[in-house]
């Protein structure tokens, strides 16, 4: 059972018209799956619900058909048609005793409008974000009362869908509400721009028409920056003061974030859980009505302190609600070392910005609930007495055997080194991964707790011994090496490196260490290992020079909104980072690199490379097996994670999930999707929008 002190988290709180249950809140995010597959978005939001939040949002839902953020995937609700899909998600949240929230948008500077290809709206004549060549049209006074008009019809057609509590949005920098707010975008001369009190008129407006509009029928919040980071040029702490004092009173629940998205969702390489705490303080104090807020909450003795020091009302959640959706429910039976505690990678965040479902990597089940029927708690019962041997301990052999274990098979987890956890031992000792040890934390206590699992630590299995033992099934989790030979993205072929000394991360990370000063690293992987060496290694006293063929460092991590801070992190410590470059080859003391537009060559005076380019399977004992089986098909073999293709922590996790699930399943032919999919239903051919 779970301690008294923390029966604070499970008070109801009234917003407006409604009662939240308790005070966990899965704020909105973004998923990949919104207006493109509906069901499996609901169905996810399901889960949620099941698992204990007394309020499940959307993403962002654009309102109108003017405010198109494609490609990206999100939430619509531009007439009619759209409500089916957002009921569903409501009836599946209802089903759980959840409340369903609605973040509505209209995204203006944010929304190059490149699906429906008219001119995006904003406060002024400017370019939309990113790169697209489109600008913003200033929107006249009859802009603004269509924009008013566009919210209340969004407003309406949400409550006709079922939402109990329905967004005003004005938060991340991505909302039109919010480049109204903020005098970086707003330079009119009308009463929408100038004073405060005038910039944040439409604010006022939109959340006036939405009370009228919703009439009690559902709670209204509000969703704010409190600060955009940027200095005096944004919004800052003063101003939101000032508008708290303006519109304070009118939304049923205040929803306070700080800066934009990659602020919000910091990685936990560069912030720490709560780290928006210093920037929200306060700031309940000058309304009456309820506050939300987030911080990559997953101790509940944290949760706890933001309620007790009157920080917030209801916890917010994002990815914590992702790592594991039934937090709240494992709070509330006092089950705190079951809790499966993000890790703050933002592999998460990474369905958004590529536009495919949401993955993560400690819930291998995150966005497979509808199309595999996987459950973040749930697994099918064994259908045999099979005995399994899983080889190899990192995360996917981890989650195979824990997976397996829940499922009631016998299992022997055998693992060569005499620790667990594989890569994610290693690399969470590297700057700023700490977090990332979670992995292997959440599934050695689960493994502690099955008694049909045996863990065999300092067992380095050979194909002859897997065999003399009596499995039914072997699952070879044995993970990968870093290639030295240079070959990965730009070199499919091996360099020539003679007579430098060479590292690879495996090398950097079980305690080897270039012996003298001047380090090359050759990073043509470009996800997290290349710049986190470079880190360590800078920190420890080398001179580093980050050769990369992109056009930035670590640039993967763009889509974990954190290479502008990998970037910067690097160059404070004096890295130099020459991108755009390949490493050509190595000799003596020298590095030949060439720009990779001109091929133009320069030699860099280097004593040790580093080379993160690629990785390969361990898979050599799969073929020493089926030499060994000679044809016989007991025990099956399979090899899982990195041993089978080498990818991310999270792939290895899913890998190794996927092979619990499915083992004892009749195989698939392989000729069809092994997954459900939504495919759209055919218009008929012709016809007129007119
Ligand atoms: P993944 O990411 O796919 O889980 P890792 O590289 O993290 O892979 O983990 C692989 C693990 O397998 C390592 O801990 C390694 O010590 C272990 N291993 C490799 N070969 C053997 C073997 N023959 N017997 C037992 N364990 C092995
Ligand atoms: Fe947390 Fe990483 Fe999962 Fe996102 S992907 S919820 S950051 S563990």
């Amino acid at each position: 059972m779970r301690e008294p002190r923390f029966d604070i988290l499970f008070q109801p709180v009234q917003i407006g018209p409604v009662t939240a249950r308790n005070r966990f809140f899965q704020v909105p995010h973004c998923n990949g799956m919104g207006h493109r597959d509906p069901t499996a978005h609901a169905v996810m939001r399901g889960v949620k619900a099941e698992g204990g939040w007394a309020v499940v949002c959307t993403e962002e839902v654009e309102i109108h058909h003017s405010t198109d953020v494609a490609p990206y995937v999100e939430g619509r609700i531009w007439d009619d048609a759209d409500i089916p899909a957002h009921a569903r998600l409501v009836d599946l949240v209802h089903e759980h005793g959840a409340l369903a929230g609605i973040e509505l948008v209209h995204s203006g500077l944010i929304a190059a409008n490149l699906y429906v290809r008219q001119p995006p709206l904003g406060p002024a004549h400017l370019p939309v974000s990113g790169t697209h060549p489109v600008q913003a049209r200033r929107m006249g006074a009859s802009d603004l009362i269509d924009l008013r008009r566009w919210h209340r019809q969004a407003v309406e057609r949400s409550l006709r869908a079922g939402y109990d509590l329905v967004y005003v949005y004005a938060g991340h920098g991505l909302t039109t509400i919010q480049h109204f707010l903020s005098h970086r975008y707003n330079d009119r001369r009308d009463g929408y721009g100038g004073t405060l009190a005038n910039r944040a008129r439409l604010l006022r407006e939109i959340l006036e028409d939405t009370i009228d509009q919703v009439a009690g029928r559902a709670a209204v919040a509000c969703r704010i920056c409190v600060d955009e980071l940027i200095g005096s040029v944004g919004l800052e702490r003063n101003e939101i003061e000032e508008v708290l004092g303006l519109v304070g009173e009118l939304p049923d629940l205040w929803d306070f974030m700080v800066g934009d998205w990659d602020f919000d969702s910091v990685t936990s390489r560069f912030a720490d859980e709560g780290a928006q705490e210093e920037y929200v303080r306060g700031l309940k104090q000058l309304t009456s009505k309820p506050v939300v807020g987030v911080g990559r909450f997953t101790s509940p003795d944290t949760m706890v302190r933001m309620i007790r020091d009157g920080v917030l009302d209801l916890i917010g959640a994002a990815r914590p609600s992702i790592a594991d959706p039934f937090l709240p429910k494992k709070i509330e039976e006092g089950r705190f070392d079951e809790i499966r505690e993000c890790i703050g990678c933002n592999i998460c965040v990474t369905g958004d910005t590529l536009m495919t479902p949401l993955r993560c990597t400690q819930n291998p089940t995150m966005g497979e609930e509808w199309r595999r029927g996987w459950h973040p708690e749930r697994i099918r019962p064994k259908v045999t007495e099979a005995k399994v041997l899983v080889v190899g301990a990192g995360p996917a052999g981890l989650e195979a055997a824990q997976a397996l274990g829940k499922r009631g098979y016998e299992v022997v987890l055998a693992e060569a080194s005499n620790a667990l956890g594989g890569r994610v031992a290693l690399e969470a000792r590297l700057p700023g991964l700490a977090s990332w040890i979670r992995v292997l934390d959440y599934r050695a206590n689960q493994l502690d707790r099955l008694p049909n699992v045996e863990v065999a630590l300092g067992s380095r299995l050979t194909a002859v011994e897997i065999l003399s033992y009596d499995f039914d099934h072997v699952a070879l989790a044995t993970g990968s090496r870093w290639r030295a030979d240079g070959v990965g993205r730009w070199h499919t072929r091996p360099l020539e490196l003679n007579g430098m000394e060479l590292l690879t991360p495996d090398n950097v990370m079980t305690g080897s260490r270039p012996r003298a000063s001047r380090v090359v690293v050759f990073d043509d992987d470009h996800y997290y290992m290349g710049g986190v060496l470079a880190e360590l290694l800078a920190t420890e006293g080398h001179e580093i020079t980050l050769v990369t063929p992109e056009p930035r460092v670590s640039e993967w991590t763009v889509n974990t909104m954190e290479q502008h801070r990998i970037q910067r992190k690097l160059l404070q410590l004096g890295v130099v980072a020459l991108t755009s470059h390949a490493v050509l080859s190595a000799r003596d003391g020298v590095v030949q690199t060439a720009c990779v537009y001109t091929d133009r060559e320069q030699e860099l005076p280097c004593d040790s490379l580093v080379l993160v380019t690629s990785r390969l399977p361990e898979d050599a004992l799969a073929s020493e097996l089926a030499t060994e089986l000679a044809g016989r098909p007991a025990p099956t073999i399979r090899l899982v994670g990195d041993a089978w293709s080498p990818g991310t922590i999270a792939a290895a996790v899913w890998d190794g999930h996927r092979y619990a699930e499915e083992l004892d399943e009749p195989p698939s032919n392989g000729d069809e999707p092994p997954f459900l999919r939504e495919v759209v239903a055919l218009a008929p051919l012709g016809g007129s929008a007119r």
